[in-house]
C-alpha cells in the first residue's frame, strides 16, 4: 500500500477496512461451504460472496427456510439419517436488495475495475483524491478514485489538470446493482463448480 493512500486510511475513518474473505479457506479442509442465492436463484451477494457453513446450511434446510438446489457428493451422518451437504440453495422468502454499498476500500476498487482511473494500469493500486482536500476535496465515493502510486505520486496534491493526468471516469456513488454488476466481471477463485451456474448466468445470457 503507497504513504498517500495509507494516509488517507489513517485520516478518514469514514473509509471501512471491508472485512476480508477468503473463499478458498472456506473451500479447503472438508468445510463444504454453500452458496446462498435470493429467492430470485441470483447471489444474494458477489463481494463477499454470500456463503454459509455446511452447518448453517443443514439447519436452514430442516427449518424449512431454503430449497435445496444443488448438492456435494459429501454426505453427513447423524444417528437417524445420512443427508448429502447442499452446495447451493435459494432463500424461499426474497431479501430485498436496497441497501446503499457501504463506502470501502474494496468496493471502491471494484467501482473502479482494480484500475487506476488516469492510466488504468492494475499495478499497486492507491486511492485520490481528485479535487485535493487542501482545496477542500471531500473523501466520498464522488471524489475518491483508485489510482496507481505512479500516478498518485505524480499528481501530489494537484487538481487532474494541473498535473497533466486525465480523469478517465468521473467517479460516482455506485448502486448495489452497479458493484454487483462489476463483481461478474472479477469472479473470487476456487468456486465449486455447482456454484458457476449462478454465479456467471448472466454473463453467459449475453454472450
Ligand atoms: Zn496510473
Amino acid at each position: 500500500m503507497g504513504i498517500i493512500a495509507q494516509t488517507i486510511l489513517e485520516t478518514s475513518p469514514d473509509l471501512v477496512a471491508p472485512i476480508p474473505v477468503s473463499v478458498s479457506s472456506l473451500v479447503g479442509n472438508g468445510a463444504f461451504p454453500c452458496l446462498i442465492l435470493n429467492a430470485d436463484y441470483q447471489p444474494l451477494n458477489y463481494f463477499p460472496l454470500s456463503l454459509w457453513s455446511w452447518q448453517d446450511a443443514i439447519k436452514a434446510v430442516f427449518l424449512q427456510r431454503v430449497n435445496v438446489v444443488d448438492l456435494y457428493d459429501q454426505t453427513v451422518r447423524s444417528a437417524q439419517v445420512e443427508m448429502p451437504l447442499p452446495s447451493v440453495v435459494a432463500l424461499k422468502d426474497f431479501v430485498a436488495q436496497n441497501r446503499a454499498p457501504a463506502f470501502t476500500r474494496f468496493n471502491l476498487f471494484l467501482r473502479d475495475g482494480f484500475a487506476c482511473t488516469y492510466c488504468d494500469s492494475t499495478q499497486d493500486l492507491t486511492f485520490d483524491h481528485v479535487i485535493p482536500r487542501r482545496l477542500g476535496g471531500k473523501t466520498s465515493w464522488e471524489n475518491i478514485v483508485a489510482a496507481c502510486s505512479r500516478c498518485n505520486f505524480k499528481k501530489g496534491g494537484r487538481t487532474p489538470k494541473e498535473a497533466g493526468l486525465v480523469l478517465q471516469r468521473k467517479p460516482f456513488r455506485p448502486s448495489i446493482y452497479q458493484l454487483q454488476a462489476q463483481g461478474r466481471r472479477f469472479p473470487p477463485g476456487h468456486l465449486h463448480e455447482s456454484w458457476l451456474d449462478y454465479l456467471y448466468w448472466d454473463v453467459e445470457l449475453e454472450a
